[in-house]
């Protein structure tokens, strides 16, 4: 059914997987209508000062998708070719990724069509400060909070902090998370995501029956959340036999040495080259025979085409969208177990919210809090998924979005049609 899906529209897929669920909850034509649509979509072209005195235009977006729940909350991504229709997606899986671990939020995305890697620090800051100006209208601590996500980091969030703090006359530190611990951010934020991936890689693990003396895992995408899920995966006792980054992958079955490699991506610029390890493709590191697959880069790289090459027995989606429906029902049917992104990835939103939370009370809580207040979010979460799933006989990603999509009903028909 899936098969025939316009696959170059990330927001028909996001719809799709919404409709599969509204078909599960059996949900009313109206509620329907108002969920499988954004709320509020902007869309900026603003200049740049750049560094040999010349002026580009850039083109940022900011969409929020609902706020039945809370105030709206999610990434901001700069990436070279972002579209609105990715931004709309991405919105929408914020608010049921929001919605399925509890948190009181809405969901949002935004972001700027630009390779940041061509910018320098100077001309990387102006647009950012621009870009904060243009979408200021929507943003602020009870309206709609970003963080970091795809080519955007926690210097990048400090400026888009001091950027509202300058227009409102004061410092505004909940108006944005995954800011750097100096200026109110979270102990553990950076590492979030990929904590939340490791602790339901384990649980899925222990559910699955898992009987290797040493399970192996293969991470696409080594930053954010791919860096920090191989450190972590690695102390728990998972082998790390490949990892890769946009250039190329790198591949020991024996383990890689991450602290080398590392080193090595200081030194280089990438993983390429490691002596610890072959060069392998992105797409070869798909297919590997190994027990977990973590991709943790881009979206849409498990298709119709790869998916039937699968090994792993459990993949766990760090990245936002890297599965394709297509490729979801060919992996259901092969039944490789999925622990979907909008539960896996959500310990960056998590201890986002923990951020929050400590900026409004201008209280500080220690790293030991954050993660037994994540491991146990997420694991409550991954949970009531689970016991969906096999109570109703779904897909994980179904049994997901249908927790998810029947909470945002619920605010929504409660709250009522306004005027
Ligand atoms: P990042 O920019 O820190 O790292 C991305 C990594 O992927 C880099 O190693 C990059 O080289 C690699 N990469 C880029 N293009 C690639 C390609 N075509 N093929 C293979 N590798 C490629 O980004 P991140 O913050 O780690 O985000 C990765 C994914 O996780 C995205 O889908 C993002 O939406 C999602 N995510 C991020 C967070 C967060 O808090 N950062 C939270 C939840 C989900």
């Amino acid at each position: 059914m899936a098969v025939g899906l316009k696959a170059d529209s990330a927001y028909v897929t996001a719809q799709h997987q919404f409709d599969v669920a509204a078909d599960v909850l059996d949900l009313p034509e109206n509620v329907r209508n108002l969920l499988r649509e954004v709320k509020r979509e902007l869309v900026v072209h603003f200049p740049v000062h750049m560094d040999d005195h010349s002026i580009e235009l850039f083109t940022g977006y900011r969409v929020q998708h609902n706020i039945s729940r809370g105030p709206a909350k999610g990434g901001i991504r700069y990436q070279a070719g972002l579209t609105l229709d990715a931004v709309k997606a991405m919105a929408m899986l914020m608010t049921w990724k929001c919605a399925v671990v509890g948190l009181p939020y809405g969901g949002a995305k935004g972001g700027v069509d630009v390779d940041p890697r061509r910018l320098s620090p100077g001309e990387l800051e102006h647009l950012t400060r621009r870009y904060a100006t243009e979408i200021a209208l929507l943003l602020g601590p009870e309206k709609d909070i970003p963080a970091p996500d795809m080519g955007t980091t926690p210097q990048v969030m400090a400026w888009i902090m001091d950027t509202i703090s300058m227009h409102e006359g004061h410092s505004v530190p909940a108006s944005v998370t995954g800011k750097p611990l100096d200026v109110g951010g979270s102990v553990g934020r950076d590492e979030a995501p990929g904590r939340g991936v490791t602790y339901v890689t384990l649980e899925a693990l222990k559910y699955l029956h898992v009987q290797e003396e040493t399970p192996t895992v293969a991470i696409q995408g080594y930053g954010t959340v791919g860096h920090s899920a191989a450190r972590l995966l690695a102390e728990a006792g998972i082998k790390v036999v490949a990892v890769s980054d946009s250039r190329t992958g790198i591949h020991n079955p024996k383990g890689l040495d991450l602290e080398a490699l590392d080193e090595h991506k200081r030194v280089r610029g990438g993983v390429s080259g490691f002596k610890g390890g072959e060069d392998i493709s992105n797409e070869e590191l798909l297919e590997l025979p190994v027990t977990v697959l973590v991709p943790a880069a881009v979206e849409n790289v498990l298709t119709e085409k790869n998916a039937g090459k699968v090994h792993a027995r459990l993949i766990t989606e760090g990245a936002n969208v890297p599965t394709t429906p297509a490729a979801d029902d060919i992996l259901n049917e092969m039944g490789v177990f999925i622990v979907p992104d909008i539960l896996a990835n959500s310990g960056g939103v998590i201890v986002s919210y923990f951020e929050w939370v400590q900026d409004l009370q201008a209280f500080f809580w220690e790293g030991e809090e954050i993660n037994t207040k994540l491991h146990h979010i997420i694991t409550r979460a991954f949970y009531e998924v689970l016991h969906t799933s096999v109570n109703k006989r779904l897909p994980m990603r179904t049994a997901a979005y249908a927790l998810a999509v029947q909470k945002v009903a619920n605010a929504t028909i409660v709250r009522g049609i306004y005027p």
